[in-house]
C-alpha cells in the first residue's frame, strides 16, 4: 500500500500501457523481437513502478540508458533482463558483470576487459555492437578495422556478443535508406566471416511505426508505448497512460492592479480569485509555461499567471469562481491523458507545444518527487 503524502501526484494507467505494447506488438508481428525503452525513469512514469506491467507482455529485454538506471531495476527486479544503450564506462563494468546488465559496446579493448571481469566472477557477460551509421553519437562508423575489430570481439572468452545496433537520425527518407543499408553492409561482412548476431535492431518507436522495413528483427520503442505519438493525427491506437494533478492550497481575493508571485510579473486585470497550487518548475513544470499554461478544475479551464516558481505557482479561477464554489483541497489537473476522465486538460502535447519543447522532453524531465500513483 503506498502512502499518499502530496496531492500533487501522477496516476499512471498500467492497463494502457499494456494496450499501447499491445499495439506496437501487432505492428511489428511474431517474428521481431520488442525491447521497450524505459529509460529516464520510464520517461517520467516510474521504471520500477512500470516494470512489471511491462514484462507482463514478455519483452526480450527492458532497455535504459545507463547503468545507474539499469542497477535500480535490477535492485528490484534480479531476474528481468534489462539492457543499458549509453556508453558504460570501464570503471563501472563490475557492476554490470554483478547484476547480470546486457551493455552496449564498440570497443574491443572494452569486451576484453569485460571478458575478464565476467570468467573471475565465472559468469558470462551479454553485449550488442553500436554501430555509428551517421548520427555520431555513439559507436564506430562502418570501415574494414571496424569490421575486424567486431570480429575479435567475438573470440573474446566469457562474452556473449548477443546483438549488433545503430540509430536512424530520422533526417528524412534517404539519410534513413543511406544509414539502414549501410548498416546492413556492415552486418553482412561480419556474417561472411562466419559470426552471426541474434539481435539486430535500428528502429525507435517512429522507425517502429512509420517505417516497418526497418525493423530488421528487433525493435526499440520508447515514446510510443507511453502513448505519445509523433503525430497527433496518426492512426495508431495509442493513448497516454499519465495524468498529472493536485489540489488548491489556498486561495485569495485580490484587486484589479495588484500582482503575484515574483516580481508581480502578472497583474490582475480586474478583482480576481487566485489559487495557490503545491506543483512547481521542481515538480518538472517547465518554468516557461508561465502565463501560457493552465490547470482545469471542475471542468473550467485556469491559466496559470504569474512566475512559476519551485514548488508552487498560481492560477487565476475566477471565472471558475463564477460558476461554482471554489475551495482549497479542489483537485486541479496538470496534465491530462486526453480522456473524458481529465475533462478538457491540457495533454502532453498541447504542454510541449506552448513550451516550445517535445512530449518526451515533458515527461522525462517529471522528477521523482511527485508521487505516481499506479492503477
Ligand atoms: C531513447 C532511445 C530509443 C527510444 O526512442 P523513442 O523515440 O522514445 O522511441 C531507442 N533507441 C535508443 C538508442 C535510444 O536512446
Amino acid at each position: 500500500m503506498v502512502r499518499e503524502l502530496r496531492d500533487t501526484k501522477l496516476i499512471i494507467d498500467l492497463e494502457k500501457i499494456k494496450k499501447n505494447i499491445e499495439v506496437v506488438k501487432n505492428i511489428i508481428g511474431p517474428d521481431v523481437a520488442f525491447m521497450p525503452v524505459i529509460k529516464a525513469n520510464g520517461y517520467g512514469h516510474g521504471a520500477v513502478g512500470i516494470a512489471p506491467a511491462i514484462m507482463e507482455t514478455k519483452p526480450a529485454y527492458l532497455a535504459v540508458a545507463t547503468l545507474s538506471e539499469a542497477v535500480e531495476l535490477k535492485e528490484a527486479y534480479p531476474d528481468y533482463p534489462v539492457f543499458v544503450m549509453g556508453h558504460t564506462p570501464d570503471q563501472y563494468l563490475p557492476y554490470a558483470v554483478e547484476y547480470g546488465i546486457a551493455l552496449t559496446v564498440f570497443d574491443l579493448s572494452q569486451v576484453t576487459l569485460l571478458g575478464r571481469l565476467a570468467s573471475e566472477a565465472g559468469k558470462t557477460a551479454t553485449v550488442h555492437v553500436k554501430v555509428d551509421t551517421g548520427f555520431h553519437r555513439l559507436g564506430k562508423m562502418p570501415s574494414p578495422d571496424y569490421t575486424d575489430e567486431v570480429c575479435a570481439m567475438f573470440d573474446v572468452d566469457a562474452v556473449n556478443i548477443e546483438g549488433i545496433f545503430s540509430h536512424l537520425a530520422l533526417a528524412n527518407d534517404e539519410e534513413n535508406d543511406k544509414q539502414y543499408d549501410m548498416f546492413c553492409d556492415f552486418i553482412e561482412e561480419i556474417e561472411q566471416r562466419g559470426y552471426e548476431f541474434k539481435y539486430k535492431h535500428i528502429a525507435d518507436s517512429i522507425a517502429t511505426v512509420d517505417y516497418p522495413q526497418y525493423h530488421m528483427n528487433m525493435v526499440r520503442p520508447g515514446a510510443i508505448i507511453y502513448g505519445m505519438k509523433r503525430n497527433e493525427a496518426a492512426t495508431v491506437p495509442v493513448e497516454p497512460a499519465l495524468v498529472f494533478k493536485t489540489a488548491i492550497s489556498q486561495l485569495h481575493e485580490i484587486k484589479a492592479g495588484e500582482g503575484v508571485s515574483y516580481d508581480y510579473l502578472w497583474k490582475a486585470e480586474r478583482d480576481s480569485i487566485v489559487a495557490t497550487l503545491p506543483f512547481g518548475y521542481a515538480d518538472g513544470y517547465p518554468r516557461n509555461l508561465r502565463d501560457k499554461g493552465y490547470v482545469v478544475i471542475a471542468g473550467i479551464k485556469c491559466p496559470v499567471v504569474g512566475v512559476i516558481c519551485m514548488d508552487q505557482c498560481i492560477a487565476d479561477v475566477t471565472e471558475l469562481a463564477a460558476v461554482t464554489d471554489v475551495h482549497p483541497g479542489m483537485e486541479a489537473i496538470i496534465y491530462g491523458d486526453g480522456s473524458e476522465t481529465s475533462m478538457g486538460a491540457m495533454t502532453i502535447a498541447e504542454a510541449a507545444s506552448l513550451a516550445g519543447s517535445n512530449k518526451n522532453e515533458i515527461i522525462a524531465r517529471i522528477p521523482a518527487r511527485p508521487q505516481r500513483i499506479y492503477i
